[in-house]
C-alpha cells in the first residue's frame, strides 16, 4: 500500500505543525503523521505549568541564550567549556538570521486569537496560561488549510513506512520534514527511536543528554525536614552563568527554574556555587558573622545571621569543614559549593541537548545525505534554557524547514 503525497511531516509537535503550516497551499497534499493518539502532547504538558511561549527581549540577547553543537567536542576543549561553544550553525539558529524570533511568535499566537501577557522578567504567556486553546485554534486553521493530521501513525524507518491502526502503510512524499522531537519525557512521544535509522542513512547524531534538569544529591538525614522547601533569595552560579531564580530541595536532589538556568555548565563539569546572601557584599556579611555567638547553638546563631532556616541547613550540609572566623563564614556563605551527584535522568528533563548535527544539514535544514528531507525542532543539536527559548526555536526552525521544503516543491514543479 504505497500512497503518494506532496509533503509529509513526521511529528505533530510545535515544530512539525509549523512546518505543515508553511507547506500548506491550495491543491497541495500535506500529511502530518503522528505516533501518539493525539497531537502535541509535550506542548500540552508544557501548558500545565504555564505555557511560556517566548521571551520578550531584543534579538541579540535572545540569540545569546542558544548553544549549538552540544555533542562531540573539538580537540583540546574541556567538557566544562562545551556549553559556551556558539559555533555557527546553518538554518534557523544561524547567528543573526533568526527570522522567527520573539516578536514573530507573539504575532503568530495573537493571530490565532490568543491574548498574551508579558511577566516582569520578560517571559510571555497566554493570558489563560494553557496550551490547549492555542493548539485547538491552530489545528483548526491547519485543517481549513488542507493539512491532514493522522494520529497513531508511527514511523518505523526503512523509507517512509508506518505502523498504523490499519496495518503497515508506506508513503512516497516528494518532500518530507522530520520533526520527531528530542529525547526528554519519552512517554509523551519523542522517544528518539529514529536515531539508528538516520545514522544508517549517513546522518550524524550527537548523543542526547538531559537539558534543563535537576541534579541528584545524597542528602544527610537532617535535610529530610526541608524536603519540598523552596530556596529563595540566592544566586546560583556555574561556568560564568548566574541565576537568581527559585529552586526546590527534593528528596532526591535539587530542581526548579533557578537550577535549570545553570544546568548546562553544571552538567558539563563546571563547579557550582550558591551565594546565600547575594544582596550583601563580603564585608557586610562578615560584620553579621562577627556578632558574638554567646551561648547560642551553632544552628540558632546561623539562623540569626542568615535569617532563613533553609539557607542554614544548606550551609551546614555543603559547607564542611566549617570556618571559625567571620571572614571565613562570609566567604563560605558567598560561595557555598553546590555538591551534587550528577544530573537527573533525561526522562524527567524539560528538554534535551544533542541530536542531528549541523554538519549533517544544509542552510535550509535539509539532510545532506537524504535529499528532499528536512529536519526541525528539538531533534536538532542545540540547547537553550527554559524561558520561552525552546518553543520559539522549535516553531522558528519548523517554519524555516517548512518554507525550504515548500520552495523545493515549487522548484520540482508538478509531480
Ligand atoms: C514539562 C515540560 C514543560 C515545558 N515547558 C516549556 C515552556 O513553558 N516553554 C518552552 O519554550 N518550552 C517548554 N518545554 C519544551 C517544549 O515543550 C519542547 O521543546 C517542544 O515541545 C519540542 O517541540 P518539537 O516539535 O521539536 O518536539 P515534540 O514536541 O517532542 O514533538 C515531536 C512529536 O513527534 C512525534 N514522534 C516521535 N517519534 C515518532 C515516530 N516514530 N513516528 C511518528 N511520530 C513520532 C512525537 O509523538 C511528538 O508528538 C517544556 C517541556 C516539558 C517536558
Amino acid at each position: 500500500m504505497t500512497e503518494a503525497v506532496d509533503a509529509l511531516v513526521i511529528g505533530a509537535g510545535p515544530a512539525g505543525l509549523m512546518a505543515a503550516e508553511a507547506l500548506a497551499a491550495p491543491g497541495r497534499r500535506v500529511v502530518v503523521a503522528e505516533a501518539m493518539p493525539t497531537p502535541a502532547r509535550k506542548f500540552l504538558m508544557a501548558g500545565k505549568s504555564g505555557l511560556n511561549l517566548t521571551k520578550d527581549e531584543p534579538f541579540e540577547a535572545f540569540a545569546q541564550r542558544f548553544s549549538v553543537g552540544t555533542g562531540a567536542l573539538p580537540a583540546g576543549q574541556r567538557s566544562s567549556d562545551r556549553w559556551r561553544t556558539r559555533r555557527p550553525a546553518p538554518g534557523y539558529l544561524h547567528q543573526g538570521e533568526m527570522a522567527f524570533g520573539p516578536a514573530e511568535v507573539m504575532a503568530w499566537a495573537r493571530g490565532l486569537g490568543i491574548a498574551l501577557f508579558t511577566g516582569s522578567t520578560g517571559r510571555v504567556f497566554p493570558v489563560g496560561m494553557k496550551a490547549s486553546p492555542l493548539l485547538r485554534a491552530w489545528l483548526g486553521r491547519l485543517q481549513t488549510g488542507g493539512v491532514e493530521v493522522r494520529t497513531r501513525w508511527r514511523w518505523i524507518g526503512g523509507g517512509f513506512r508506518f505502523h498504523t491502526p490499519e496495518g503497515l502503510r508506506v508513503i512516497r512524499p516528494r518532500v518530507a520534514v522530520l520533526a520527531l522531537g528530542g529525547a526528554s519525557w519519552p512517554r509523551l512521544g519523542s522517544d528518539a527511536a529514529w536515531v539508528p535509522w538516520l545514522q544508517a542513512a549517513g546522518v550524524q547524531v550527537a548523543p542526547f543528554r538531559p537539558a534543563n534538569m535537576g541534579f541528584r544529591v545524597a542528602w544527610s538525614a537532617p535535610m529530610a525536614r526541608h524536603f519540598g522547601a523552596a530556596v529563595k533569595g540566592t544566586a546560583l552560579s556555574a561556568g560564568g552563568l548566574v541565576s537568581r531564580g527559585e529552586w526546590i530541595i527534593g528528596r532526591h536532589g535539587i530542581e526548579g527554574g533557578g537550577i535549570y538556568e545553570i544546568s548546562a555548565p553544571l552538567r558539563d563539569g563546571a563547579a557550582g556555587h550558591v551565594d546565600l546572601a547575594p544582596d550583601l557584599d563580603h564585608a557586610a556579611l562578615a560584620a553579621r558573622f562577627a556578632k558574638a555567638k554567646g551561648k547560642l547553638s551553632l544552628g540558632n546563631w546561623l539562623r540569626r545571621v542568615l535569617d532563613d532556616p533553609v539557607k542554614v541547613a544548606l550551609l551546614l550540609e555543603w559547607g564542611r569543614p566549617l570556618p571559625d572566623d567571620p571572614d571565613g563564614w562570609a566567604a563560605l556563605a558567598k560561595a557555598l559549593p553546590l555538591r551534587h551527584e550528577g544530573p537527573m535522568g533525561i526522562e524527567t528533563a524539560i528538554s534535551s541537548a544533542g541530536g542531528v548535527t549541523w554538519g549533517s544539514l544544509t542552510d535550509d535544514q535539509e539532510l545532506r545525505t537524504m535529499p528532499d528531507v528536512f529536519v526541525a525542532g528539538e531533534m536538532l543539536d542545540w540547547e537553550a534554557p527554559t524561558g520561552g527559548y525552546l518553543l520559539t526555536a522549535c516553531l522558528g526552525s519548523g517554519l524555516h524547514a517548512g518554507r525550504a521544503a515548500a520552495a523545493r516543491l515549487a522548484a520540482l514543479g508538478q509531480g
